[in-house]
């Protein structure tokens, strides 16, 4: 039996069917045993979880490293810290890159620069060469280095019959495309919401129909191929409405939302602040409270962070001009938190920000194709990957930019206080994060 490394002792381990009173020890990679007051050996690092939940580590779908190509807002290293900190012990890398994941050589590079961070990389690739829309990306070719997830993010893909052949090419190969939903001729030099507050400020809208034109587009082609489609970040009430009906007809969607469409709405951008613009934008009051039913009945599958770092000298702009997109993976449980634990058990939080989110990007299995890279998701049994995250619901996050871990500072929470605070960050039985501290 492999030697014992690490006890996490007092907390209560989240499992599908509730909460455990156990502690945990951990060893050779793997949760070794979970019991009632287990005695830390010698040697072995002992980690207090006093009135905290020990659930499977965090994954995140959608994560923006900027590496290659913009490592003055974040690098892989970076930001891989800033999801550690976070909780999330596995991320997916968004391939809107410079040069973009569109070839075998792009994806392998930065799977190597994620061989050793503190929380594991998997990359998406692209759907089109470049993301331009016009050809597809060798899919085929970056499936078999272990790339399960497709997608133009930033840009969805407008041409139907392009993304027609990409669904039928993704279904052959096993893979599944994941679609930013935007149609651009409707969302063309918007900068915001299109509602109240637009016409208020006299800034150029993005209509809701900008996105729910294109999810709708999708479930046909779904309905049409038989191809799985992921959605990503939905934002508007419409959006939720056209994935609940999909699903019930039984087709293969899955869909995410961000932790700022869960949150946030569009009255925040009555200061201009650049910080609070986002794509898709911040929503009403409506379609915040349509994001968070469709969370708390199962038609939204997976919270996911669009972590997007912008460098101040790019962000600090009008905020018509300014690139959209926020901070989030050190934000985005204690909001999880606050938002959903008046509705949802742990369990059910944990499953929308681990379980759920890890297999639809494939990471519930080791996949031996890449080094490094071990089962995420849970449960947390004896055997399991030591992928953790411990989070005090009794401690409070709050938000200090300076203080982040990523290279940006663009968070739109700066000075705002959550309820719970992520403790510690076990990744392959190796404690990454100790009492909010990143240990490397
Ligand atoms: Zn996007």
């Amino acid at each position: 039996m492999a030697e014992v490394t690490l006890v996490i002792r007092g907390g209560s381990v989240v499992t599908p069917e509730g909460l455990r009173r156990l502690d945990l020890a951990l060893g050779d990679g793997t949760v070794l045993d979970l019991g009632e007051a287990i005695p830390g050996p010698p040697g072995a690092t002992v980690l207090d979880a006093a009135g905290c939940l020990i659930g499977p580590g965090l994954v995140d779908l959608h994560t923006h490293l900027r590496q290659p190509g913009r490592e003055e807002a974040e690098t892989v290293e970076s930001g891989a810290r800033a999801a550690a900190l976070g909780g999330y012990t596995a991320v997916v890398a968004m391939p809107n890159t410079e040069p973009a994941i569109d070839s075998a050589g792009v994806a392998r590079d930065v799977l190597a620069l994620g061989r050793d961070t503190v929380a594991e990389v998997a990359v998406a690739g692209a759907i089109t060469v470049g993301r331009a829309g016009k050809a597809l990306a060798p899919i085929g070719e970056l499936a078999a280095l272990g790339v399960r997830i497709f997608t133009d993010d930033g840009a969805g893909v407008q041409d139907g019959a392009l993304m027609r052949r990409a669904l039928d090419y993704a279904k052959g190969v096993g893979v599944t495309l994941a679609q930013h939903c935007e149609d651009e001729c409707l969302s063309v030099g918007g900068a915001m919401h299109e509602g109240c507050w637009s016409s208020r400020l006299g800034l150029p809208g993005i209509p809701a129909a900008a996105e729910e034109s294109m999810v709708a587009r999708d479930i046909q082609l779904v309905r049409l191929t038989g191809a799985p489609v992921h959605f990503l970040h939905l934002s508007t009430a419409g959006s939720v409405q056209l994935v609940r009906d999909a699903k019930a007809e039984g087709l293969p969607v899955t869909a995410e939302a961000a932790p700022h469409h869960m949150l946030l709405t569009h009255a925040e951008v009555a200061g201009y602040d650049p910080v609070f613009k986002v794509n898709p934008p911040l929503r009403s009051d409506g379609d915040v409270a349509a994001v968070i039913a469709g969370l708390c009945d199962g038609t939204i599958d997976a919270i996911a962070t669009d972590h997007a770092p912008h460098a101040p000298e790019t962000k600090d702009a009008p905020f018509d001009q300014a690139p959209p997109g926020m901070l989030g993976l050190q934000t985005a449980l204690p909001i999880a938190w606050q938002v959903l634990s008046p509705l949802l058990g742990p369990e059910q939080i944990f499953a929308l920000m681990s379980t759920r989110p890890s297999a639809i990007a494939g990471l519930g299995v080791t996949d031996s194709r890449i080094a490094g890279h071990s089962a995420h998701g849970g449960p947390l049994d004896v055997g399991a990957t030591g992928n953790l995250c411990v989070f005090d619901p009794s401690a409070t996050t709050v938000v200090d930019p300076t203080r982040l871990a990523s290279r940006s500072r663009n968070t739109p929470y700066a000075g705002r206080t959550f309820t719970g605070a992520v403790r510690h960050t076990v990744l392959r039985g190796e404690p990454v994060v100790i009492d909010a501290v990143a240990q490397r």
